[in-house]
């Protein structure tokens, strides 16, 4: 499981290696997404509280970048914080996110970004729920989510 010092440690001395890499132009990004999902995730734009279509979606699948589809977090690790924007404790997986130290607005935060093709998603916090302690504070535009079928075998 990811810390806090962990994260800080990959924002300061370099991020964990993804499993592919997705590379392409501006140009290729904005014929791909819609408007608001380019300023998001490709000029690292902030969607307004509550107006994410998926902050209060709780159904069971995966989150995947809406940019490249790499699966980035989960539905087990989502939880309601109450901010305003979707809300997870740990990625799906530990080489998934990249980590930087963003200093804009005089505020000194980690932003999260795709680590296969660099789309801002979010800022992760230190003031989540145990065990991890961490809060993964994401844009619904920098998503799509890859619904599960619900399983009645129990
Ligand atoms: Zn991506």
């Amino acid at each position: 499981m990811l810390t806090w010092k962990e994260i800080i440690n990959f924002s300061v001395n370099g991020n964990p290696t993804p499993d592919k890499r997705v590379e392409k132009t501006d140009a290729e990004w904005q014929s791909q997404l819609t408007s608001e999902q380019f300023r998001i995730t490709r000029q690292k734009g902030t969607e307004r509280p509550h107006s994410g279509a998926l902050c209060s979606v709780h159904d069971a699948g995966k989150y995947n970048c809406v940019c490249c589809n790499t699966p980035l977090f989960d539905s087990t690790i989502k939880f309601s914080s109450g901010t305003g924007w979707s809300s997870f404790t740990q990625p799906i997986k530990e080489n998934a996110i990249k980590y930087e130290r963003d200093t804009a607005f005089g505020m000194v935060r980690v932003e999260v970004m795709c680590n296969t093709c660099d789309a801002h998603l979010g800022h992760v916090f230190p003031d989540g729920p145990e065990p991890s302690g961490l809060r993964y504070c994401i844009n619904s535009e920098s998503m799509i989510i890859k619904k599960e079928d619900v399983k009645n075998d129990n």
